[in-house]
């Protein structure tokens, strides 16, 4: 019993060793030195050690400003249109609407 939990906690510890010894690798953004590993970087095709140069932390924020720079954008197309289908909307009114206007 006493021997089985020591092999299991000597596994742990052998685990944690191999962890620490993970290359690390300096994120392009922040500057952090980080293990790779996927829990750390995204994993890319377009670098040799097949990981992003920026840790996962900085991608999110990246992904996360282009998306609310995309939604800008988006929103932008949206005011765009609805003003262009009420400029359509005024238009047809006013060609429907003189004769009724000018009678009363
Ligand atoms: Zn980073």
């Amino acid at each position: 019993m006493l021997v089985t939990s020591w092999d299991v906690f000597d596994s742990h510890r052998r685990a944690n060793d191999m962890t620490d010894h993970t290359p690390q690798k300096r994120c392009t953004q922040c500057g952090e030195s980080k293990s790779i590993t996927a829990e750390y970087y995204t994993r890319t095709k377009s670098t040799r050690d097949g990981f992003h140069t920026q840790c996962k932390v900085c991608k999110q924020a990246n992904n996360r400003a282009w998306r609310a720079a995309n939604t800008t954008r988006s929103m932008r197309a949206a005011v765009k249109h609805t003003l262009n289908a009420l400029r359509e909307e005024k238009r047809t009114v006013r060609s429907g609407a003189p004769l009724t206007e000018k009678a009363s």
